[in-house]
């Protein structure tokens, strides 16, 4: 008869005999460490002499699976083998790379028109570290060489496209080209696309970034985030920055991103086709001033976007004759779709950038970059086509 009291009996793991387990769908390992065999093996680990998971800030099995699988799914159809880092946020993304690759005294370039977040977080944060910031109209690619020529301090070309909310795009493979000739890193935020729809890594980017939370997840279950990169070294800076900022992601938002992302073509197309029939629509609805999509013909960056985009995806944004006070009337009178701050969901999302995602970017910045006050974004989920047109129609109607 066991000896052992009740309370030890409880506090311990019930183990299971690992060979009778081959899980099918990949499992939630949601402990905070891993047990070590025997003191040597432990002393290997801390050494970095063996690849044993032990601490999950480190790593752990479900958080990299999923990284695998975006860096994977980023390089799908070509011989480049990227590594990614999953982290706890898009923001976190993006916070652990700039800071892995920029130093006090360099100069990140970037334009106006990016994710409100990010402009936030290279104004109060990244600058306050020494680090200095230029916008600049990254389309010109005359002005961006003769910039480089001129300012030597500029370690890292920043850029979304299409871009936030204005659904402006920029040529991936003419920004990384230049980049690459003056030894500038390239960093793509390509959470509106998902490596479905555009590949900058194969365009000549360095990096590309994810909130994870948006369509990769696609539910709107989880926060996360991804850094992938071709460079094995600096991806191993990446990873020694979240291990030491601690902004590593959680298993548990892991797994539920790693099941979202099944489902990711199926859905980037319905996305897709519903958003270019919602365009189309608003394009010639007579109380519409106008219509951002790059699916659009009349769209300014609609070849540039043909060239690097499978599909044009399901981000769009319009304005309404009579600016701001007709847009508020128009979303208080939307009934299918949800009013809230986020995108890439299976619903269809409606947002008031202005006072909402970029409320904190000064009114300049956003002027000077499309980001009016009449604007209204839709994330344009995978709904019925029919049931979003007739939604948008009659809210039209009563403004
Ligand atoms: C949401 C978003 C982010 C920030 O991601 P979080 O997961 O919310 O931290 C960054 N870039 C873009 C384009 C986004 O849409």
């Amino acid at each position: 008869m066991k000896k052992r009291h009740f309370g030890t009996l409880c506090s311990h793991e019930q183990k299971i005999r690992q060979k009778t387990v081959r899980p099918h769908v990949l499992p939630l390992y949601q402990t905070s460490s891993f047990e070590f065999e025997d003191i040597q093996e432990g002393i290997a680990t801390f050494q970095g002499k063996n690849e044993q998971h032990f601490y999950s800030r480190y790593g752990n099995p479900t958080i990299e699976a999923v990284a695998e699988k975006i860096a994977v799914l980023e390089t799908y159809q070509s011989d480049i083998e990227a590594t990614g880092v999953l982290v706890s946020s898009g923001m976190a993304a993006i916070a652990t790379l700039l800071t892995t690759i920029l130093q006090s005294g360099d100069k990140i370039l970037t334009q106006g028109n990016l994710y409100g977040g990010t402009t936030e977080l290279l104004y109060k944060v990244i600058g306050r570290m020494g680090i200095g910031i230029e916008l600049m109209d990254l389309s010109d690619e005359t002005a961006l060489e003769e910039c480089l020529k001129r300012d030597k301090t500029i370690k890292v070309i920043y850029f979304e496209t299409p871009a936030n909310p204005s659904l402006a795009c920029v040529d991936i493979q003419k920004v990384a080209a230049i980049g690459k000739a003056k030894g500038v890193f390239t960093v793509l935020d390509n959470t509106f696309c998902t490596p479905y729809l555009q590949q900058p890594l194969l365009l000549g980017a360095d990096f590309v970034v994810h909130s994870t939370t948006k369509y990769l997840n696609g539910h709107g279950t989880a926060t996360g985030g991804v850094v992938v990169g071709t460079d094995k070294e600096m991806m191993r800076g990446v990873w020694q920055t979240m291990k030491l900022f601690g902004t590593n992601a959680s298993p548990f938002d892991a797994w539920l991103t790693s099941n979202g992302m099944k489902t990711l073509e199926l859905r980037m197309h319905r996305h897709s086709s519903n958003a270019l029939a919602l365009a189309t629509f608003l394009a010639e609805h007579e109380k519409i001033e106008s219509v951002n999509y790059p699916g659009l013909a009349t769209h300014p960056d609609h070849l540039i976007a043909q060239k690097q985009m499978r599909l044009f995806g399901g981000m769009l944004s319009f304005e309404v004759k009579g600016g701001l006070e007709t847009g508020v009337r128009l979303l208080n009178n939307i009934e299918l779709c949800t009013l809230a701050p986020t995108l890439g969901d299976t619903d269809t999302l409606i947002l008031h950038p202005a006072s909402m995602s970029h409320v904190n970017v000064p009114r300049d910045i956003r002027m000077k970059n499309g980001i009016t006050d009449g604007l209204i974004r839709l994330s344009v989920g995978i709904e019925n086509e029919e049931d979003l047109i007739a939604d948008l129609a009659q809210a039209l109607d009563k403004i």
